[in-house]
């Protein structure tokens, strides 16, 4: 039996959902709500998908051509509707009417994904609110301490191992320090040691690198002396998933990955100097995983670099240059520990060179702004904890260098991470990867969806959704 539109009987219920959207579409339309009827019958259209959602996914015309291009993937679109749902209570908490509304979702479709979630002990349910405005509603938020993964930094002088929750709090963190010459196997030997009684219940363990990594490669890190290894053999010993990156770039991600930017720059300058950009939502790789290796960028002095050219950057523009500098000022330090210590206490040398560095630093973000255009660029490494002496003068040589009017008020901040956001970069490849899954993570997220690189290392657009 048809109805007057040629329509089969159930296809009201339908066309509730969709007429209003595709009326002069033409003939099309038919095909295409047959194909929805025929989804939905068959069960791998959920009904809470018939409006728009925020990020565009879910309107009934892409998810149609999806649906179509995937044959009705019920387990997708319910990862992205759970992704969806998370991603907004990631900004703080909603009533289930909220996130009805946020979602473009169904009020049924909601409720049962909530509940899915609260029985996983993802989400726990707060208070309750009376807007003044429509029905009171019990706030949800997200569970703490319900998933959290390992980062470590492997750095030149020592390595910074933490746990970081979901949330973004890190809930313990711990440091060690390596004699410099400590080669690989004894650097991941006391990594392994140390991270196997916290291993348990843990999302995955991310490491970072000073150096270029691609893929499971080390192919160049200067300042440790490390060249082509093969991170797998290390990869493979560790009783969890784990996942190698540059400390710039996992820097970086850990930025957007709290902070949904899409561009930016996240500088990190300790014993070398390298740069992490997301530009367009994208961490920027290059071919050989070697983009934002700024601290090698060629310059007309002579000074001898780690990697066994002259004259690079970082032989100008970095730690062993400022100690150098205090130094011809006729400072006394030791170290950078020192150093900072004399600058608080007022130390008109230490002051000075600290305030070089901030200087030759903001020339430096005036060439970084049209390399790379960011919206913001973040200050990490040791340099962090410098920052209030490098601001000022950095700010200063910024608004006089500034290529753009606009870059000279290019918003510069310290890491809110300090010395540990390398690490947190690390874990977060891991946490970005769970909620991107929609929190469907099997016990082994290889089986689910196996490539989860391609989310927690920025090979995919919309990481800080
Ligand atoms: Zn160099």
């Amino acid at each position: 039996m048809r109805d007057s539109a040629g329509l089969a009987p159930d296809f009201p219920t339908l066309s509730l959902d969709y007429a209003p959207r595709h009326q002069g579409n033409g003939p099309g339309f038919e095909a295409l709500a047959g194909l929805a009827l025929r989804l939905r019958r068959l069960g791998r259209i959920d009904k809470g998908l018939t409006e728009d959602g925020e990020d565009g996914l879910l309107s009934p015309e892409n998810e149609l051509k999806e649906a179509r291009v995937r044959k009705g993937d019920a387990q997708e679109i319910r990862r992205l509707n759970r992704r969806a749902i998370l991603a907004h209570l990631r900004r703080g908490p909603l009533t289930r009417a909220d996130l009805s509304r946020l979602t473009g979702l169904a009020k049924s479709a909601v409720s049962r994904l909530v509940d899915e979630l609260l029985k996983e002990g993802l989400l726990e349910e707060g208070t309750l609110t009376s807007p003044p405005l429509g029905r009171p509603g019990t706030l949800l938020h997200l569970r703490p301490g319900a998933r959290f993964a390992l980062g470590a930094e492997i750095g030149v002088e020592g390595t910074v191992l933490l746990a970081l929750d979901w949330r973004g709090e890190v809930l313990w963190a711990r440091e060690w320090a390596h004699p410099k010459e400590a080669g690989p196997e004894e650097r991941f030997a006391r990594l392994l040691q140390e991270a196997l009684p916290q291993a348990h219940g843990a999302l995955g363990l991310g490491f970072t690198l000073p150096g270029v990594v691609v893929g499971n490669k080390l192919l160049y890190a200067p300042n440790l002396g490390w060249r082509d290894l093969d991170l797998n053999p290390y990869l493979a010993s560790f009783p969890l998933p784990a996942l190698a990156e540059n400390d710039a770039k996992a820097s970086a991600l850990s930025e957007v990955f709290f902070h949904g930017e899409e561009n930016l720059a996240y500088l990190v300058l300790s014993t070398g100097l390298g740069v992490g950009v997301v530009s367009e939502g994208r961490l920027l790789r290059g071919t050989n995983g070697a983009a934002g290796e700024v601290g090698h960028w060629l310059g007309p002095e002579e000074r001898p670099c780690a990697c066994g050219r002259k004259g690079c950057l970082e032989t100008e523009l970095g730690l062993g240059a400022l100690l150098r500098h205090h130094r011809a000022l006729g400072g006394e330090a030791e170290g950078l520990e020192a150093l900072l210590a004399k600058a608080q206490a007022g130390n008109p040398s230490a002051q000075a060179a600290l305030a070089h560095l901030g200087e030759h630093l903001g020339k430096f973000l005036a060439n970084l702004a049209v390399a790379y255009d960011p919206a913001r660029v973040v200050v990490g490494g040791k340099a962090a904890e410098l920052f209030p002496f490098l601001e000022a003068p950095l700010r200063r040589a910024l608004a006089e260098h500034a290529f753009l009017e606009t870059h000279r008020a290019l918003p510069v901040q310290p890491s809110s991470y300090g010395h540990l956001a390398a690490a947190v970069g690390g874990a977060s490849l891991f946490l970005a990867r769970f909620f991107e899954l929609g929190g469907l993570w099997a016990e082994s997220p290889r089986r689910n969806g196996g490539r989860y690189e391609e989310v927690a290392l920025g090979t995919r657009h919309g990481l800080g959704a």
